[in-house]
C-alpha cells in the first residue's frame, strides 16, 4: 500500500499544528512547528493566518489523514464506511481510524509514534488472536488479543518497547500487561476519549459539499 514518505514535520507545518508524528522529539525544542511559531510570532506579531470556510474544513480533514498516516483514497473509503455505521458519521470515522492495528499498537504503548507502530506491524512483529498480522489498516474489535510474535521476543524492537512502556498512559478501551507487552481490546474506542486534534463534524461537512 502506497503511503506518504516525505518528512513528517512538513505535514505539521502544512496544517500549522503539532500532530505529534515523531514521538519524543515532538515534545522537545527541536519541533519544527514550535520553532516556526516562535520566529513568525516575532515577525508577524503572532497574527494567525485567516482561512476560508473551505480551507478550515479541508485542514481538519488533512489533520486527520496526517495523524493516522492514511492516504486520500483510503480515507474516503473509511469515510464511506463511517457513513454506513449507526450514529454520528464524524464519531464513527474517528472510531474507525482508532481501530487501525498500527494505531492500536501505538495506543498500547508498544511504539513511540504511529509511524513506528506501522513499521512494527509491517515487519510482522505483532499478532492478533495468535495470528501474525502485517496489515497496518487491519481493524481490531472488542475481544481481540494483541501480542508480539514469538520470534520477535528477543529482538531489539521488543526490548526497547519493554523499556519504554512504564511511562505510557494506556486508554481505557485497551487492557495492557506491561510486563510482557500483551494487550486486549476491551471495547470500541469512543470519539470523545481519543483526544483527536481535529473536528470530525467539519470533516463530514467537507465531504458533504
Ligand atoms: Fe510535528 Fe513532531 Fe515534527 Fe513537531 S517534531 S513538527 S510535532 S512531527
Amino acid at each position: 500500500m502506497a503511503r506518504y514518505t516525505g518528512p513528517n514535520c512538513r505535514l505539521c507545518r502544512r496544517v500549522d499544528e503539532k500532530l505529534m508524528l515523531k514521538g519524543e522529539r515532538c515534545a522537545g525544542p527541536k519541533c519544527a512547528v514550535q520553532k516556526r511559531s516562535m520566529v513568525s510570532g516575532r515577525r508577524r506579531g503572532g497574527r494567525p493566518k485567516k482561512l476560508s470556510d473551505y480551507g478550515v474544513r479541508l485542514r481538519e480533514k488533512q489533520k486527520a489523514r496526517y495523524t493516522y498516516g492514511v492516504l486520500e483514497q483510503q480515507f474516503r473509503r473509511l469515510f464511506a464506511e463511517a457513513q454506513k455505521s449507526p450514529g454520528k458519521t464524524g464519531e464513527s470515522l474517528i472510531q474507525l481510524l482508532e481501530r487501525r492495528l498500527d494505531n492500536t499498537v501505538y495506543r498500547a504503548g508498544f511504539a513511540e509514534s504511529r509511524n513506528e507502530a506501522r513499521q512494527l506491524v509491517l515487519h510482522g512483529h505483532l499478532t492478533v488472536n495468535k495470528r501474525r498480522v502485517n496489515i497496518p489498516s487491519f481493524l481490531v474489535k472488542p475481544g481481540d488479543a494483541i501480542a508480539w510474535s514469538e520470534r520477535s521476543l528477543n529482538k531489539e524492537p521488543y526490548k526497547s518497547a519493554l523499556q519504554g512502556i512504564e511511562s505510557k498512559v494506556i486508554p481505557s478501551w485497551l487492557n495492557v500487561d506491561k510486563s510482557n507487552l500483551s494487550g486486549r481490546v476491551l471495547s470500541l474506542p469512543l470519539a470523545g476519549e481519543v483526544g483527536a486534534k481535529f473536528d470530525g463534524k467539519l470533516i463530514v461537512e467537507h465531504y458533504s459539499r
